[in-house]
């Protein structure tokens, strides 16, 4: 099971110190099959290319969807590390 406990380097996240209201949400939530979630995601691919925890940001993001068989669950949802879910699963795929 996923160890959901807040990480001590959350406290330096950029989407932590951000007035959007979308950032407050912490899965998130941006589509990208609309005109509205690809401006978001514009907007927090940008925050995210400021965040000094990027990486471990992007870190987590593969261990929460690592499943038990070693395959990607993907069930997440939501920009994490600068990645959406469709570009943590083509840089996946590419490392493969
Ligand atoms: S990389 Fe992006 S989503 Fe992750 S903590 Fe930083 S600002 Fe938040």
């Amino acid at each position: 099971m996923f160890d959901l406990t807040p990480r001590p380097w959350m406290t330096k996240a950029a989407c932590a110190k951000e007035e959007n209201e979308y950032m407050r949400d912490t899965w998130h939530e941006a589509s990208e099959n609309t005109a509205v979630g690809l401006r978001q995601i514009k907007e927090l691919e940008a925050i995210c290319a400021t965040c000094p925890v990027l990486a471990e940001c992007r870190d987590l993001a593969d261990i929460a969807e690592m499943s038990k068989t070693g395959k990607w669950r993907e069930n997440i949802h939501g920009i994490y590390g600068g990645e959406t879910v469709s570009k943590r699963r083509a840089r996946r795929e590419k490392a493969a």
